[in-house]
Formats: C-alpha cells, structure tokens, sequence
C-alpha cells in the first residue's frame, strides 16, 4: 500500500485549483480522476457557461460562506487568468428586471450586494436601453466585476501547473471506497 500526503478526487476545477495550491507549496499531493483525460472537457468545469459571478446570488443567512468568498474569488481569478494567459473579460452583467412585478426581486438582491460587498450600480430604464439597446426592462442591477472565463483553458492551465510543481495525475482511475483508518484513510 503506497502511503500519500494529500490525495484530492476529481481533477475538476475544484480538484485542479487545489492541487495547484498544495502542489505549489512543495506538498505531495495525488489527484485521482476516473475520466481517461483531465484536459478533454469531460467534466461539468469544462462543459459550463463561463460565468464569473459576482457573489450577488448568495444569501448570508443560508450561504455564509460562498456569500464571503464568490466576491473574493472573483479578483482571485482574474488575477490568476492575467498572470497565467488564461482567456477572460471581464464585461459586467445586468440584471434585468422585465416588467414592474419584478422590482422587488431586483431590489432584493440589491439589498444581498451591498450586504456581500459586491459592487453595483442601478440603472432605470433609460439607462439599461443606453447600455444594451436590445435588452427592455424597467430597471437592471449593473455588476461590473461579472465576466466571463474561457473554462477549459482554465482547468487546463491548473492541471499543467500543477504538473509542473509535481501534482501527479492518475487517469481512468476511480475512487470506489474510503475506510477510516487510526492514521489517515484507505482510499480503494
Ligand atoms: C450547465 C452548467 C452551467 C454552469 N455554468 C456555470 C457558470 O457559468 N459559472 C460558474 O461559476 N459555474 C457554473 N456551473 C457550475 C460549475 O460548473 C461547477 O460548480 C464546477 O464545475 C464544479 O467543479 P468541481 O471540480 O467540483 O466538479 P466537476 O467539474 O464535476 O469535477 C469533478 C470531477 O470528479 C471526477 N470524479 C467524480 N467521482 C469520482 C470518483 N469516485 N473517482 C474519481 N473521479 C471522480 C469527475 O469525473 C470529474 O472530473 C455550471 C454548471 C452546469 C452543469
């Protein structure tokens, strides 16, 4: 049985950006990955919209934790896709609200921005047809730390980095069972 420091199941985004961050402090880490590839697109982290969200969606009460951290990550993130040449732009996003019945939505989450500290700005209807002139709404919340990110290229980027600071990678390899032993966990 081969003993390892850190083993992380699932070279996802997840997977990857933690690998990335052991791996680059010296530690020894493992990550196992049952897809034949980590690169190919395979996995929701490759497969999804790209969105880089601004942390307006999270409510204190029921997601303290993403509510704290979506808006930190985001300039975490472009941070780290200037440095590495990973694809990124960083446009913004409105939040419409269509008709008047749905003003309250927007100010509800007006309310959950300023509460997670995430930059915004209303804009009434004029202003919304100035910004986006085939978007009608009554009103928009303007976000302008969202973006979008070029998700393969991301995952790949922290996969190779990783490799780079001596993460190993082991494909095709499925985690099926982990037993709690007195020193650590038997991963079969
Ligand atoms: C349609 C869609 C659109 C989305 N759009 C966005 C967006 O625009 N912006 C955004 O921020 N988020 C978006 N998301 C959410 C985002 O994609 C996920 O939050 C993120 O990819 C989760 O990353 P992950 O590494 O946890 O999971 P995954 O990417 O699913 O990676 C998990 C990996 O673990 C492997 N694995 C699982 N079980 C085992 C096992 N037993 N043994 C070995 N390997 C295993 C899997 O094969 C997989 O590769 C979207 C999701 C979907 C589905």
């Amino acid at each position: 049985m081969d003993i390892v420091e850190n083993t992380i199941i699932g070279a996802g985004v997840v997977g990857t950006a933690v690998a990335h961050e052991l791996s680059k402090a010296g530690r020894e880490v493992f990550v196992i990955e049952k897809n034949p590839g980590v690169t190919q697109g395979e996995n929701q982290s490759s497969r999804n919209a790209g969105v880089i969200h601004s942390g307006l969606f999270y409510d204190q009460a029921t997601r303290p934790l993403k509510a704290e951290l979506c808006p930190l990550g985001v300039r975490m993130l472009y941070d780290f896709c200037q440095i590495h040449d990973v694809p990124h732009l960083n446009c913004g996003k409105l939040v419409v609200a269509t008709a008047e019945k749905d003003r309250p939505n927007l100010e509800h989450y007006m309310a959950q921005a300023r509460a997670n500290g995430v930059e915004f700005r209303m804009l009434n209807r004029d202003e919304v047809a100035a910004r986006e002139p085939n978007v009608q709404a009554v009103g928009a919340l303007d976000l302008p730390s969202a973006g979008v990110v070029e998700p393969t290229r991301l995952v790949h980027k922290l996969y190779a980095l990783s490799s780079n600071h001596g993460a190993h990678f082991l494909t095709h390899t499925e985690l099926r069972l982990i037993r709690a032993r007195t020193e650590g966990f038997e991963l079969i």
